[in-house]
């Protein structure tokens, strides 16, 4: 069974439901041999709209400084276009019963945004209610257009299958209980040959309220669902034609990587790769099952990126590079003499206190340098560092992080590296113990030519045979 997961771009309209629809409809195709027991599904998972999340989290926003009439105006513009895009469901019955639900779910949270107004406070368990409404109902036009187009689907509610902590935002799956969860509600569904739709994103606590996963979990969600149900493969449909060497917001002349190993997918999707939330290939990972990148604008002639526990082998020593701004390095000097036994530990603890993870770390004899790009309680992390250290920050920063099993076999990679980055300045670097990527950060500023430099020195001028990249199509 196939775990097909479209992002924001793939269901931002009507024009793009409809290709969606066209691309169940060939999976289906495919999937139809009555007597085979590895039924392909598909199980379809979705984003919201694209662009709605910012747009209801903008709702919470207003809410929370008290600007109620613009809390408001903008649930109106949410609404309008819900309500819109519902045309893709052709049966009138069907159309007119999703209509009814958009319409109670925005009364619902017009008269949310109307109290969080009068209290101008958005906690984090408020901004979950508000922001899952883009997936709750996007799955539900989704799974009306498919039963309209002749694909019975059944609505799935993520609230009663994706079981997560509370960790509000942020939320973590558990996973015994959303495995019998799902059993429970999507076995059944798939038993009787219907195609089950859940938005992604979202979940709910034991006790049944509503959290979500992170910015970009719908990824997450349906490498959840695949795990859980043991999926044959999980297919991520997004924008472009798989992952491309660089972040093509950033530069030009990137190309596709058509095959990609789970650890070079982890780092990349780590370090910036936005194509893939971080924590997508774990669930993966468990159940070795195959993920591919695949884009809904041009499903039948682009292959796409397949990401699988081992690639073949290749001559390149870099697969792609990944690049995030946003950062922050904190520079943590000993008020004594030496590292004192401990001080490791003690610096880390306060990260681990305030649940902050750090990404790059450096050590000399009396200072340690670490990054973040979470910095909410960056204040309260520094002034405890203070106890027992001089603290200094620097923001603007960047991370790039230069990924590739090929990597260990090239003993010339790292000096290649620093000379194709040439007069840019360094402020860290590291190597991981696995030898499969190196990361260094420098000042945001920067990026641009940096990641030129080097994707024109391992990609571009590589002189290596177009064996395995393919140039990229824009779809847009
Ligand atoms: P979706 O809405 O489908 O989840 P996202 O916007 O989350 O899509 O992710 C797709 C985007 O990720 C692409 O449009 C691209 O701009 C960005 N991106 C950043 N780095 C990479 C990369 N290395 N490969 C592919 N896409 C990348
Ligand atoms: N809609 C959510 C977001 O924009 C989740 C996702 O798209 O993956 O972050
Ligand atoms: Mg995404």
């Amino acid at each position: 069974m196939v775990v097909m997961k479209f992002g924001g771009t793939s269901v931002a309209d009507r024009a793009a439901i409809e290709r969606l629809i066209g691309i169940v409809r060939a999976e289906r195709q495919a999937a139809i041999q009555p007597e085979s027991r590895d039924w392909r599904g598909p199980i379809v998972v979705v984003s919201a709209l694209g662009g709605a999340t910012d747009r209801f989290l903008g709702v919470a926003a207003e809410a929370g400084a008290g600007d109620v009439e613009g809390a408001k105006e903008n649930t109106r513009a949410l609404r309008a276009r819900h309500i819109e895009v519902a045309g893709v469901i052709t049966d009138t019955a069907e159309r007119a019963a999703v209509e009814a639900h958009l319409h109670r779910e925005f009364d619902e949270l017009e008269r949310i945004a109307g109290a969080l107004g009068v209290l101008r406070e958005v906690s984090p368990r408020w901004l979950d209610a508000i922001a899952a409404v883009g997936e709750l109902a996007s799955s539900r036009i989704v799974a009306a257009a498919l039963s309209s187009h002749g694909l019975a689907a059944s609505w799935v509610d993520a609230r009663r299958v994706m079981v997560t902590d509370r960790e509000h935002t942020a939320a973590l799956p558990q996973f015994p209980e959303t495995r019998a969860a799902l059993a429970a509600q999507v076995d059944p569904l798939l038993a009787a040959r219907r195609v089950p739709v859940i938005g992604g994103f979202v979940g709910a606590s034991r006790d049944g309220i509503t959290t979500t996963l992170g910015r970009g979990g719908s990824d997450y969600s349906a490498a959840i669902v695949g795990a859980c149900l043991g999926a044959s493969e999980i297919q991520i449909w997004t924008d472009v034609d798989g992952m491309l060497t660089a972040d093509p917001r950033v530069i030009s002349g990137v190309q596709v990587v058509p095959h990609l190993s789970f650890a070079e997918a982890s780092e990349l999707a780590y370090f910036g790769a936005k194509v893939l939330h971080p924590a997508t290939i774990q669930p993966a990972v468990s159940e070795n099952i195959p993920v591919k990148i695949l884009n809904s604008r041009r499903p039948f002639d682009a292959p796409g990126t397949l990401i699988t526990r081992d690639r073949p082998p290749t001559r390149k020593p870099l697969t792609a590079v990944a690049s995030k701004t946003g950062v922050t390095v904190v520079d943590i000097t000993s008020t004594r003499m030496l590292m004192a036994h401990g001080f490791l530990q003690r610096i880390f603890d306060v990260f681990e206190r305030f649940k902050t993870s750090v990404d790059v770390v450096t050590t000399s004899e009396v200072s340690v340098s670490v990054t973040i790009d979470d910095r909410r309680h960056l204040p309260e992390i520094i002034s405890t560092l203070e106890e027992v250290a001089e603290v200094t920050r620097e923001d603007d920063m960047a991370i790039i992080c230069a990924v590739g099993e090929g990597l260990q076999n090239d003993p010339t990679f790292v000096s290649e590296l620093l000379h194709a980055i040439g007069d840019v300045p360094i402020r860290m670097v590291s190597q991981a113990a696995a030898r499969r990527n190196i990361t260094f950060v420098i000042r945001a500023g920067d990026l641009p030519t940096t990641l030129t430099r080097v994707h024109e020195r391992f990609f571009t001028h590589a002189g290596f045979p177009a064996e395995d990249a393919r140039p990229v199509e824009r779809s847009l």
